[in-house]
């Protein structure tokens, strides 16, 4: 019997083979803010609530996000095996070590919790920050999510990023000599982005020493700089069709054994401005799988 093969590396196969059991993320708002916000507008899509779900505005400590998430995950799901604490809002490297020691610190009131994961930027991780992520190490899988998002440095400028590639990269060199998972966000969803910059994006992630890759959607969301320029009519949101091809490129030519996290990005409910076709992530999903079927892509299957 011929073998299915597999489209590509998805987190929930990677982390049920790596805990041996299904593992679930609780994403964490800590109240932080991001040294891009403060110094400027901060990034084109991004919104007062730092790409998160603002539970700590509204009073929620990390305590109780942890304890409401567990709770929230057990009415939905049976035999979950742990949880990943996943410090997701605004830049979670960017505070007094004292204070991520203090935030990060809660996790271990919660023995049902397996991983630690910090979203940050790479402009934004001191030898003392890390130092303290490697103290997690030693009982905790710890993922280092870092946001890079295109390396054209064009659209860094025009996304206001506020960092280069070569930030990343340098950045990268000094976490790669630590025993984290390495994850990288890169934005899809560029006006004029065609395959060849997929390619490009890929094979330059491909050469670096990562584990993972997340995928956003470049949308509108409210209340980001990016609503006034799509106001204006200076950014037309990428088509359904022309985002799958160019995710289904991407993993084409992406290493095989690089977890993807993530195949698009929905914004939080209320939220999303434009593209209206992406609140239907389940049919985008299944879209990104029939076209790689049709077409007999796979990840890797250009790599090298
Ligand atoms: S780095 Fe993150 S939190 Fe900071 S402005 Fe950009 S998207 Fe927002």
């Amino acid at each position: 019997m011929e073998m299915k093969k597999k489209l590509y590396n998805d987190l929930s196969s990677y982390l049920k083979e790596l805990f041996g059991a299904r593992i679930y993320k609780i994403t964490i708002d800590s109240g932080l803010t991001c040294p891009n916000r403060i110094n400027g507008d901060g990034c084109i899509y991004c919104n007062d609530r730092g790409s998160g779900n603002g539970l700590f505005s509204k009073g929620f400590s990390i305590e109780e996000q942890i304890s409401m998430g567990i709770e929230g995950l057990k009415r939905k799901y049976k035999n979950i095996g742990g949880y990943i604490a996943y410090f997701q809002s605004y830049t979670n490297t960017f505070a007094p070590i004292s204070v991520l020691e203090k935030n990060w610190s809660i996790i271990k009131k919660f023995k049902e919790i397996v991983g630690l994961s910090i979203g940050t930027r790479p402009d934004c991780l001191s030898q003392e920050v890390l130092d303290l992520l490697n103290e997690y190490t030693k009982n905790y899988k710890v993922f280092l999510e870092l946001g890079l998002q295109t390396i054209d440095e064009n659209l860094l400028k025009w996304i206001n990023r506020g960092h280069t590639v070569k930030d990343f990269s340098d950045v990268l060199k000094r976490a790669s000599k630590y025993d984290f998972n390495i994850v990288v966000h890169i934005i899809i969803g560029f006006m004029g982005q065609n395959k060849e910059d997929m390619i490009k994006l890929a094979r330059f992630l491909s050469y670096e020493k990562i584990n993972g890759v997340k995928i956003h959607l470049l949308y509108v969301a409210k209340n980001s700089p990016l609503e006034k320029e799509y106001e204006k009519g200076n950014f037309v949101p990428i088509e359904r069709e022309k985002y799958i091809e160019l995710v289904c490129t991407f993993l084409e030519h992406l290493r095989k054994d690089i977890v993807i996290h993530r195949l698009t990005g929905d914004a939080h409910r209320g939220e999303l401005i434009a593209p209206k076709w992406s609140e239907d992530k389940a049919g985008v999903l299944r879209d990104i799988k029939n076209y790689m079927e049709s077409k007999d892509i796979y990840q890797g299957k250009m790599w090298n």
